[in-house]
């Protein structure tokens, strides 16, 4: 049942959007996976020649320090070859760090001011003239559309940025962004996954068919809970997912959740977070691989049977 390809697909995320790989790579966790920026860029080096040439990044992320990722990840760019990857980052999470001590409580800024400096700050820590893809993180509620749509068209026209896109945005606040910018929404980067099962609900995944996007898949696995969890819920959706991995020739439950992001028609392009190899050529596998609408099914069941109500 499993198609046998271990190629990565190219996909485009909208007509007039980038065209990214069809597992894209997370950074996140990268300062915890990988001692120093050789070794990140023996990574990055690595993903390339399999294909997964998209990175996600943000400017707010950083362990220990929030805000210290960028740079980190610029260092290893500088070694595997900048312009080798489609880079994806997002603005407008602000967190308290030394690195930024004028945040005196968390927040979140999508004023034009911000997203200039964020963009900038980027530029400069990753070390390369233009972002592919820029995404407003996580909702501001005190946004003012006009004033942060036309940050960003104006970002785009100075060749700063080549598409802009949003995250973890409901459908009416996508549409709002949508309305002032000239710019097409070529992404929403959410979470979904058998544990979080609201994007087939609430209106998210039909927005992106309905417009014509891709959504970004942000922790598939469930950001390891999945293979952490002990309660019996989770133990139950492991052993589902083990089984349905076992009948695709897929190696585990991991792969057989990606699996299931890939069956629904949205076309979500995930984004895996593990720094090991084994776990990412099976997440490649699992993308190309088309789950039985039965056994799609028997998942959302494990997970939230109020669903078929
Ligand atoms: P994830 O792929 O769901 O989780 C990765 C974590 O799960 C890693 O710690 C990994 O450990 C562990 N894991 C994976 N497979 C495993 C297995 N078979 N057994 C045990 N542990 C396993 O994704 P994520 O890291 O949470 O998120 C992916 C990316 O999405 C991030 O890097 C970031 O770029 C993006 N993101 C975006 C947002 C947003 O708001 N837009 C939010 C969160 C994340 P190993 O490294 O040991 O494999």
């Amino acid at each position: 049942m499993s198609n046998d390809t271990d190629a990565v697909a190219r996909v485009r995320l909208h007509k007039d959007g980038p065209e990214i790989s069809g597992v894209v790579w997370g950074s996140m966790r990268m300062q915890s996976q990988f001692a120093t920026s050789t070794e990140l860029a023996g990574h990055l080096d690595w993903l390339r020649g399999r294909g997964v040439t998209t990175l996600d990044t943000a400017s707010v992320y950083g362990h220990p320090d929030p805000f210290s990722l960028e740079e980190a990840l610029g260092d290893a760019l500088a070694k595997a070859g900048r312009n080798k990857f489609e880079i994806v980052t997002k603005c407008g999470i602000q967190r308290i760090s030394r690195l930024r001590p004028e945040n005196r409580v968390r927040h979140f800024d999508f004023s034009a001011k911000e997203i200039r400096r964020s963009t900038e700050r980027s530029l400069t820590k990753l070390g390369i003239d233009v972002i592919d893809l820029m995404l407003l993180h996580r909702p501001d509620y005190l946004m003012d559309p006009d004033e942060t749509a036309s940050a960003l068209d104006d970002l785009v026209s100075e060749g700063k940025i080549r598409h802009v896109g949003v995250s973890n945005l409901s459908v009416s606040r996508v549409e709002l962004v949508a309305s002032r910018l000239k710019a097409p929404v070529v992404t929403n980067q959410i979470e979904f996954s058998p544990l979080h099962l609201s994007p087939v609900s609430d209106g998210t995944l039909d927005h992106a068919i309905r417009e014509g996007y891709r959504p970004m898949i942000w922790s598939p696995v469930g950001g390891g809970r999945l293979f952490k969890g002990e309660d019996e819920q989770t133990v139950g959706l492991r052993t589902l997912l083990a089984g349905i991995a076992a009948d695709y020739g897929l190696p585990g439950a991991a792969e057989a959740a990606i699996a299931f992001i890939a069956r629904h028609p949205a076309g979500g392009v995930p984004i895996v977070g593990s720094g090991k190899r084994d776990r990412i050529e099976g997440a490649i596998k699992a993308a190309n691989t088309v789950l039985d609408r039965q056994d799609w099914y028997d998942i959302v069941a494990r997970t939230n049977p109020s669903l078929f109500l």
